[in-house]
């Protein structure tokens, strides 16, 4: 894989995380209204008037994507053709000036448990033992979250108010990150009708870096015995451009050796994760550096599962993969691990000392795919958390 040449000139640059290879999805506005638009270097092509007629009046993603795999193939050739080095310039926004919305609308959300190593971490930081949960190798893990609270990157998050433990009640003083990838469902299956892994790769769209916000404090009162519920229901940011599961095609790897057979249904139809480098700052401190190949179930795998009961999925469902954790310290996807509970404060570059986000801090992902001399980017996803609001007069 080599770079594919444009004559939008930064998207030649090798650092670029759009260039021609890469063309993701995302909604924009500039001074008015929301706009579908897929970046080129530190450009935005305005694809209104492309594709078939009206699939973007909605000012999402959504219509183009229930069209299926042909029509993304097709759109997918025609702007890339339309971008490539020798084809004729047209007018492009700057990224710059531009204010970035959500991509999609989020149908429903499913945030999955499929990194091992952050799986054993909270475990051992848990319940004291370094052992998975029993039932953890045999099947995804997942909780269905809410969809409503979904924010796209750049949107202000402020600190939770909950029940802490028994009689204890404010804002959450564990607040965390989890480290995430986002796969996003394009097409639906029908109610009643499981969807084989070959099927479920068929009708994922694309991904995006995910946070998935966590109360720990809440989360440790709450989660037993139904799994988190507020803990995790006041936000999830993802990063606004869409990364077709098209562009990523050539950084395929298979999911690592079982400790356990899987029963076949769960058995991957080819290699269903991918090589992508991410990264957790907070501030301009990078705090975690890991690779999505360090999930043990891949989203094909856990949309399969997802449909084995015969639940329906719809267009745009977004299933997080569950914090990515790698083996080493320096791998944790998380301040709960990076931490270890609070017992292992992080120093800063300026001196300053963290176990958990404090009010003002700005947490960022970031993503890449590196091929020889381009890369598959994500951009960034961001976050800064203000203080709680609306604290009772009876709790302050
Ligand atoms: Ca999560």
């Amino acid at each position: 894989m080599a770079l594919k040449k444009s004559w939008v000139a930064s998207a030649n640059d090798p650092e670029s995380d759009f260039p021609l290879n890469n063309l993701p999805y995302g909604v924009f506005s500039v001074c008015g209204r929301r706009r579908c638009g897929v970046a080129i270097g530190d450009m935005i092509l305005d694809v209104s008037g492309l594709g078939p007629a009206g699939v973007f009046e909605g000012g999402n993603w959504n219509a183009f994507m229930a069209l299926g795999p042909e029509a993304w193939a097709n759109f997918r050739s025609e702007i890339t053709a339309m971008l490539a080095d020798g084809a004729a310039p047209r007018p492009l926004e700057r990224q710059a000036e531009a204010t970035m919305h959500m991509p999609l609308n989020v149908a429903e959300y499913t945030d999955f448990y499929a990194g091992r190593h952050h799986a054993e971490n909270m475990g051992e930081i848990l319940r004291g033992t370094n052992g998975l949960p029993a039932n953890w190798l045999h099947i995804p893990i997942g909780y269905n979250g809410r969809a409503s609270s979904v924010v796209v990157s750049g949107a202000p998050i402020h600190r939770p108010l909950g029940q802490l433990g028994a009689g204890r009640f404010g804002p959450s003083e564990k607040l965390d990150i989890e480290l995430e990838l986002g796969a996003i469902v394009g097409t639906g299956s029908p109610m009643g009708q499981p969807v084989t892994t070959t099927e479920a790769d068929e009708m994922i769209f694309g991904f995006v870096l995910l946070n998935d916000w966590s109360a720990r404090d809440i989360q440790g009162w709450e989660y037993q015995p139904l799994g988190p519920f507020q803990s995790k229901a006041f936000a999830t940011s993802i990063s606004p451009w869409i990364v077709t599961k098209a562009a990523l095609e050539g950084f395929r790897t298979s999911t690592p050796p079982r400790d356990m057979p899987l029963l076949p249904y769960l058995h991957e139809g080819k290699p269903s994760l991918y090589d992508i480098e991410l990264s957790a700052y907070l501030g301009t401190d990078q705090i975690s550096r890991t690779n999505a190949s360090r999930l043990y179930y891949s989203a094909a795998q856990q949309l399969t599962h997802h449909s084995l009961c015969g639940c329906p999925m719809r267009v745009g469902d977004l299933l997080g993969s569950g914090t990515i954790s790698g083996p080493t310290p320096a791998e944790f996807g998380s301040l709960m691990e990076l931490s270890w509970n609070g017992e292992k404060p992080l120093t800063l570059s300026k001196g300053e000392t963290r176990t958990f986000i404090e009010d003002g801090d700005t947490l960022t992902l970031k993503g890449h795919a590196q091929g020889d001399g381009f890369r598959i980017g994500f951009g960034a996803c961001t976050g800064t958390i203000l203080p709680a609001i609306n604290t009772p007069e009876w709790a302050k």
